[in-house]
């Protein structure tokens, strides 16, 4: 996932302010004293796929794809339904099936084995050598996808041998190059072999458990995700001798165009996903705050309400609309001559729904100064949001309230990637969750000594195994 996890964290702890009195927060310290079989089976499959290097660089999700493979095939899965799947050598992609009733279209559980870059002298610990150490995991992958991957396979294997039939298939999918790199899996997947995971239905990374200072704040249900669209701005010029200046100057029609661009504001534009969001954050806020974020929920577009609750943070504000901020600036080819070329990028987060050509008009508009052409950058993937119907919500809810009573489920749109954007575009709704539960002020995704806390993997395994199964027993 690209950097969504650490921004998601941050804005469900930005967004739950200050608590309210009689919200119950649970304290995370105890660990599993001893490992139930099942648990035990997850810690060597996790620990199997952290050593195993799945960099782009010289890393082999093939290796991983087959290792997991082998243990759907020793658990006496029909070779049929275990295939490795590869584009590229190195390149692998595992998709494994747990046959059902078909009363329903099958529940894909993906989770990507890539890993991003880890340099051995950055760390203080070998990132990939699991290491199990004062209540963490340490490695790289730990959060950042094999913590799911392995909880996936783990609780398959489980169901299997339970002789569990769900009314549905349960389809794992652990595939390669989400991080970057040029064989996406999923991508890859869907053009190539869309039968083997095609579903009603997909449970991906994207959401998870937020810590604060040792309490559980929030369970959150990723369900949508803004798309990147970067844009160049250049203005031409003709120029000349910088001691005969002229108002008509690249760098500053370029310069007056930004700086509108800056002070500008996209409209409020709220789905469903960020509805609920605004709903439930509301309900941590009390006084006026909190029925300003009620009131722009309910459609509200009063500029001062808007304003108040767009102050709350730039995650909040980005939670309300699309944005486009400039990233890159560039002009002149010499100090003593009038520039010829000025140039800019600006990277814009666009909600779903909305297409790139709406963004470009309004940067037109915006900008007035025709001397400035805007063109796109990026080919668009337009990412619809997948809704949050009672069988999704409601199964999230109940098993979060199993598991952690009175830690609300929290609805949010990324402003980061995942994978879930290609499933979505293919019309499978996806959802990011996982019931692992970090430290907001400790996200280490992508970064050095990426670690888990030990009993968040466990709980995730429950969670998750609870959750398919809620999703795949009869209603
Ligand atoms: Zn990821």
């Amino acid at each position: 996932m690209r950097h969504a996890r650490r921004l998601f964290l941050l804005s469900v702890i930005a967004m739950l302010g200050p608590i309210v009195p009689g919200v119950l927060w649970h304290r995370v310290d105890a660990q599993p004293a001893t490992l139930a079989p099942h648990q035990q089976l997850l810690r060597e499959i996790y620990q199997e796929l952290i050593e195993i290097n799945t960099t782009d660089s010289v890393g082999d999700s093939t290796k991983a794809a087959e290792a997991m493979a082998k243990r759907f095939l020793t658990a006496g899965f029909p070779s049929a339904d275990v295939q490795v799947l590869a584009p590229e050598p190195r390149k692998g992609n595992v998709v494994a099936r747990l046959r059902g009733a078909a009363a329903r279209k099958p529940l894909l559980l993906l989770a990507h084995l890539d890993v991003v870059e880890a340099k051995r002298e950055d760390w203080s610990v070998d990132p990939f050598k699991l290491l199990e150490q004062d209540g963490y995991f340490y490695g790289r992958g730990t959060t950042d996808d094999k913590a799911m991957a392995a909880a996936f396979v783990a609780n398959l294997i489980r169901m299997k041998q339970e002789g569990f039939v769900p009314d549905r298939d349960l389809i794992v999918a652990l595939t390669a190059d989400e991080e970057g790199g040029p064989h996406n899996g999923v991508a890859w997947l869907l053009q190539n072999h869309r039968a083997l995971i095609d579903a009603g239905l997909a449970l991906n990374e994207g959401g998870g458990g937020a810590l604060q200072n040792g309490r559980r704040v929030a369970n959150s249900l990723q369900a949508s995700e803004k798309i990147v669209q970067n844009f160049r701005l250049e203005v031409k010029n003709r120029g000349g001798h910088s001691s005969l200046p002229v108002k008509d100057n690249a760098i500053s029609h370029l310069a007056d165009g930004l700086s509108r661009l800056g002070q500008f504001d996209f409209p409020v534009k709220l789905d469903d996903v960020n509805r609920a969001f605004l709903e439930r954050v509301a309900r941590q806020y009390s006084g006026q705050l909190g029925n300003d974020i009620r009131a722009v929920a309910a459609g509200s577009r009063d500029p001062q309400v808007v304003s108040r609750v767009a102050a709350i943070g730039p995650i909040m504000n980005a939670r309300l609309r699309t944005t486009c901020v400039a990233t890159r600036l560039e002009g002149g080819h010499a100090n003593n001559a009038l520039p010829q070329t000025a140039r800019a990028v600006v990277n814009c987060r666009v909600l779903p729904g909305e297409s790139p050509e709406e963004i470009q008009a309004t940067i037109v508009k915006v900008l007035a100064n025709d001397t400035i052409t805007v063109t796109p950058i990026n080919r668009f993937f337009p990412s619809p949001a997948s809704p949050l119907t009672p069988e999704i919500l409601g199964a999230v809810e109940k098993v979060t309230a199993e598991m952690w009573p009175g830690v609300p489920v929290v609805p949010t749109m990324s402003t980061g990637a995942t994978d879930s954007r290609l499933l979505r575009t293919a019309g499978i709704a996806a959802y990011g969750t996982s019931g692992m539960f970090g430290d907001i002020d400790d996200v280490r995704a992508h970064g050095r000594d990426e670690r888990l806390l030990v009993r968040s993997l466990y709980e995730g395994q429950e969670y998750l195994y609870r959750l398919v199964k809620r999703l795949s027993s009869p209603p």
